[in-house]
């Protein structure tokens, strides 16, 4: 009806004023349940950017909490779902854009999912870093006319503080410093940087990068979920006619699981990396709500990642947060405090979320 397209209307409008004014966007994505599993939920219901999650009370009787953002993708939202509202931040890349977007939730919530894809991939089920490059290489391949572009991506790991390279073909995980500041753009630049023309080639790469970081994991340490893992693509286009030069470069950053530990159960490394976890997350908590409330000044040094990222967040970078959670009842604490993380760093108000439906 005539009112509903109205309605349409001031939501794209809406949106386009978001886009222009936030450079911080969060999005929230449930996990179903999986195979095997599945008790009550912990969400009651998501209606566009809000969910609201049902919290047992100790005396008995359920709470209810909603949380507002961007955008809410529930248990049953596809690869191709997800990835359509993510394809206009990955195309600003091409015209010189930083971009960063990172995946965010305890170990299990679905963070791998949605950034690779799961261990069986089909075509469906490729996660945001294979579509991104893909769409890429198709945009630059329909721009040939005017413009000639270059891409190379690096993929590294932080890990206890350390930065280390994983395009590595000969086993060697070596330690690499940051240098912001620099002129090319690469502010790691002993990492490998490998270029890429293809899906196929960004494949191979993944698939060197995915054993790079299984070195050192265990039975017991599953090393993947305590480290940072980035994959970083760089974008050079040279423009024909004028023959300007632009620079973007693109993080896919997959976190380290955001679960608490409890203080008196670890000891030795895990306490150790329990606490190099926090530190950095709690840090990129930091950077991206005081970029958020436009503060004057940004901490960007408290930590190896979002030192990592400092050309690429704030400024003219645009920046997404995929937050994850798990629908079992018995990660609702962990669900609570990954939607406060979430709901800290968004710029979302309630009066615009009510807005937004
Ligand atoms: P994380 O990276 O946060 O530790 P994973 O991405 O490994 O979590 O997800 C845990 C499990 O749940 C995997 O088996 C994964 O394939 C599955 N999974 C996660 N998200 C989805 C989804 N949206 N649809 C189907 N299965 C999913």
């Amino acid at each position: 009806s005539g009112y509903h397209k109205v309605l349409e209307e001031n939501r794209k409008l809406y949106n386009q004023v978001q886009d222009l004014k936030g450079n911080i966007r969060v999005y929230c994505r449930v996990r179903p349940f999986l195979p095997g599993q599945g008790s009550p939920s912990t969400v009651g219901s998501i209606d566009e950017g809000n969910i609201t999650i049902i919290t047992p009370s100790k005396s008995g009787k359920e709470g209810r909490k909603t949380f507002s953002f961007n955008k809410v993708f529930g248990p049953s939202a596809t690869q191709d779902e997800v990835f359509i509202d993510t394809q206009p931040l990955i195309r600003s890349v091409l015209d010189g854009y930083n971009v960063c977007i990172f995946a965010y939730g305890q170990t299990g919530s679905g963070k791998t999912y949605t950034m690779s894809g799961p261990k069986n991939m089909t075509e469906q089920t490729q996660g945001v870093n294979y579509r991104a490059l893909g769409d890429l290489f198709k945009l630059a391949e329909q721009r040939k006319g005017t413009f000639i572009y270059d891409i190379a991506v690096q993929m590294i790991e932080i890990y206890n503080e350390q930065v280390r390279d994983l395009l590595v073909t000969d086993g060697l995980n070596k330690r690499l410093e940051i240098r912001n500041n620099s002129q090319n753009g690469l502010n790691v630049p002993d990492a490998s940087l490998v270029r890429v023309a293809s899906t196929m080639d960004v494949m191979e790469l993944m698939n060197v990068g995915q054993k790079n970081r299984a070195v050192g994991a265990t039975a017991l340490n599953d090393r993947s979920s305590r480290s940072h893992s980035c994959l970083t693509v760089h974008v050079q286009g040279r423009d024909l006619t004028s023959g300007t030069i632009l620079r973007g470069c693109m993080h896919l950053v997959d976190l380290a699981g955001s679960e608490r530990v409890d203080k008196s159960e670890v000891t030795g490394e895990r306490l150790k990396e329990a606490q190099h976890i926090n530190k950095s997350l709690s840090a990129l908590g930091d950077v991206i709500a005081s970029l958020a409330q436009k503060n004057a000044h940004v901490p960007y040094r408290n930590s190896k990642l979002t030192q990592l990222l400092q050309d690429s967040l704030g400024g003219q970078a645009k920046t997404l947060m995929f937050v994850h959670i798990s629908p079992e009842s018995d990660a609702v604490g962990e669900t609570i405090s990954t939607l406060k993380f979430a709901e800290r760093v968004s710029t979302v108000e309630l009066g615009a979320a009510r807005l937004n439906k």
